[in-house]
């Protein structure tokens, strides 16, 4: 009996410790290699209401959604201060915009990239990164091993020939913007990227921001006649709102060029491409001239080109997006890399009667959120946890094993997310400061709970006061309001807890003394 025992357990033996030497090795292996590629895309004023994942109607964006349906969608993800160089920081940083010193786009100079921020250190824990497309951060990006951001127009690029600024120097370029980010990428992806390495690559669009300039196709099969339907409020009353919003210059009646709506070609298309532009525009051009429309009809005119263009360089961009997913699953990588989609913030598309962004409401502060990694995250889920832009550097640090060097404001949101997820419970801070500054929207902070938010314009000395279940579109201020008084004072006492937690300076960064009367003189120009 021994002798046939001794040899059948010496066999399980030496199998056993062959699957350990395998383990063993794998394990070694498995180190290098099993840390995640991650691609972060984030798009340029991109609002929820324009991504067929949210279920919303105005657009189909199927390669958006894609990323959706293979991981999480996140229906409550906001920014901590919606405006381009603003929360572009604080993705890098994980910071508010008062942990990383970038407040404003126009003057605050250039972020600087000698802080903390999650790209470097990536890079430093062995990944080889890269960013292309949108920076608007004026420095020159630090912690990549590779950039090519947009160049011109105070970084925000032009849709068509874009100039691209990287270690090299200035390129012009010929071509769609999209098209262009994308091919750079691609190219990047597939030439220059290290196979034994992970790799982090910030593919950042432009689209769909001001002056929504579609792409070829899109104006190829440009459809004047059709129409898109109107928000609500797009011919609302303001008188009686706070001061803030009565005084802010966002409206589309007021402050939208003739070169936003198309009634003026940019200067910046090349002679094939200006024909494109005519054959799409020309026509409905003369309509409207000819037809000395009411103020409101006007009004109306002037959405419907600004909301048929806005959606047009989402598809557009969401084509573009398409093709990088698809590289990854041609080439096998799709399996162990962790992708991302975001917007730096939301937009107005005609609420109010308004466009543009900056404010803590929730079509411009709330922004599209969307997370695939096979394994990691269960595919086809949503959760409504508030979550913040603070967040994506912890994330991104966690799923690479990477560990932070300073503290961050945010938290990893993979407990949140992954197969079992965790309690949720925070509320978030906003802090907006870029005042004096274009369309001049006042300084505010406020704080966003499970239902309310409550908002404070503190160099006017106005509050407002909303509630996310029964006016989810922010139409009706309660501050003030009897009944609201419990809600009030405990809304003033988690902002003055935030507040405290995230160690808000009571003295705001100033703008230049001219700076305010520089921007009325040039939005009187543009306008
Ligand atoms: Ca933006």
């Amino acid at each position: 009996m021994m002798e046939d025992t001794m040899p059948a357990f010496s066999r399980k033996s030496s199998i056993t410790a062959v699957a350990a030497l395998v383990i063993l090795l794998g394990s070694a292996v498995v180190t290098a290699d099993k840390r995640p590629n991650i691609l972060y895309i984030m798009s340029d004023d991109h609002a929820i209401r324009a991504v067929s994942a949210y279920g919303n109607s105005l657009v189909e964006t199927p390669n958006i959604d894609r990323i959706a349906a293979n991981g999480v969608r996140f229906d409550r993800a906001y920014v901590g201060n919606a405006i381009c160089g603003p929360s572009r920081a604080t993705t890098l940083t994980g910071l508010l915009s008062h942990g990383n010193g970038f407040y404003s786009n126009e003057w605050s100079g250039e972020f600087d990239g000698q802080q903390q921020t999650f790209p470097a250190l990536l890079q430093a824990a062995g990944y080889q990164t890269a960013v292309i497309g949108k920076w608007h951060l004026y420095s020159d990006p630090v912690g990549f091993d590779h950039w090519e951001v947009i160049h011109n127009g105070f970084e925000h690029g032009t849709y068509y020939n874009p100039e691209f600024r990287s270690p090299a120097g200035i390129e012009q370029t010929t071509g769609y913007v999209s098209d262009l980010i994308t091919e750079k990428s691609i190219a990047w992806l597939d030439t220059a990227r290290n196979t034994d390495r992970p790799f982090l690559l910030m593919y950042h669009h432009k689209s769909p921001h001001r002056d929504w300039m579609p792409g070829p196709e899109e104006l190829e099969s440009w459809d004047e006649d059709a129409r898109v339907e109107e928000p609500s409020s797009l011919l609302r009353d303001l008188d009686g709102l706070t001061r803030g919003r009565r005084e802010a210059r966002v409206s589309i009646s007021g402050y939208m060029t003739d070169q936003d709506v198309k009634l003026s070609m940019a200067k910046y298309l090349q002679p094939e491409q200006a024909k494109l532009w005519e054959a799409a525009f020309a026509r409905g051009n003369a309509e409207f001239r000819a037809a000395e429309l009411s103020a409101d009809d006007e009004i109306r005119w002037k959405y419907q080109r600004y909301i048929k263009t806005y959606l047009a360089t989402i598809q557009g961009m969401d084509r573009q997006i398409g093709r990088v997913l698809d590289y990854l699953e041609t080439n096998g990588l799709i399996e162990n890399t962790l992708i991302v989609y975001t917007s730096d913030q939301g937009f107005f598309l005609g609420e109010n009667g308004w466009f543009d962004k900056r404010w803590m409401d929730e079509v411009s502060s709330r922004v599209p959120l969307v997370m695939q990694w096979p394994g990691h995250i269960p595919a086809g889920t949503s959760t409504s946890g508030l979550v913040q832009n603070i967040d994506y550097a912890p994330t991104l640090l966690e799923a690479a094993g990477v560990e932070l060097k300073e503290p961050m404001h945010g938290v990893s949101l993979l407990p949140l997310i992954g197969p079992e997820p965790v309690e949720w419970e925070r509320d978030l801070y906003y802090h907006f400061y870029e005042n004096p500054g274009f369309h001049g929207v006042a300084r505010h902070y406020g704080v966003r709970t499970d239902r309310y938010k409550l908002v404070y314009y503190y160099r006017n000395d106005e509050w407002e006061l909303f509630d996310r279940v029964e006016d989810p579109a922010d139409q009706v201020n309660l501050y003030g309001q009897p009944g609201s008084e419990g809600i009030t004072r405990d809304l003033k006492s988690r902002l003055a807890d935030l507040r405290e937690q995230y160690q808000v300076p009571e003295e705001d960064p100033s703008a230049p003394w001219y700076h305010g009367t520089a921007v009325r003189i040039l939005e009187w120009w543009f306008n």
